[in-house]
């Protein structure tokens, strides 16, 4: 089977920056398993999939505005320490949920004073290009289900 739209497709991946460090691999794991076409996972990475079928294996460099967006220097705040009392161990480098008025997202703490700590709201990915080496484990249709939820069931997918 082509993957096309709808395709449910399940890969093995590393994905390395620029410089070769590896940030992610799939080795060792479940392949990721995803929708074609619903936006499951990075844009860059989705369309190169269309054409291929079990077995294929290839390279896809992910530009950042394909990936994870630039970067935002607006989303970089400073906020008084005494606002993460509840947090043990605070230290740089560190990721927590924040509550804003709309929803929840993931910060990273990048400086810490006695007074102030600094978080970045950017995706810890924004700004890099992506450097994946994919492999196709399965194409398959999706079920009904499946593109009713918007994600796949079974291996590599939810299991609910
Ligand atoms: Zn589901």
């Amino acid at each position: 089977m082509i993957a096309a739209q709808n395709s449910v497709v399940l890969m093995d991946y590393t994905v390395k920056d620029d410089e070769g460090n590896m940030i992610d691999t799939s080795a060792g794991q479940e392949p990721l398993a995803f929708i074609l076409g619903m936006g499951n996972i990075i844009p860059g990475l989705e369309k190169a999939f269309v054409g291929k079928q079990k077995g294929d294996a290839f390279v896809v460099r992910v530009k950042p505005e394909d990936g994870y967006g630039e970067r935002d220097d607006s989303l970089i705040e400073i906020v008084p320490r005494a606002q993460f009392s509840g947090i043990k161990d605070l230290r740089v480098g560190m990721q927590l949920q924040a509550q804003t008025d709309e929803d929840m997202m993931v910060v990273t703490v990048v400086k810490l004073t006695d007074k102030e700590v600094t978080v970045d709201a950017n995706h810890p990915l924004a700004g890099k290009i992506l450097n994946f080496d994919v492999k196709v484990v399965e194409v398959r249709g999706a079920t009904s289900e499946e593109l009713n939820h918007g994600h796949v069931h079974g291996l590599g997918g939810h299991n609910h």
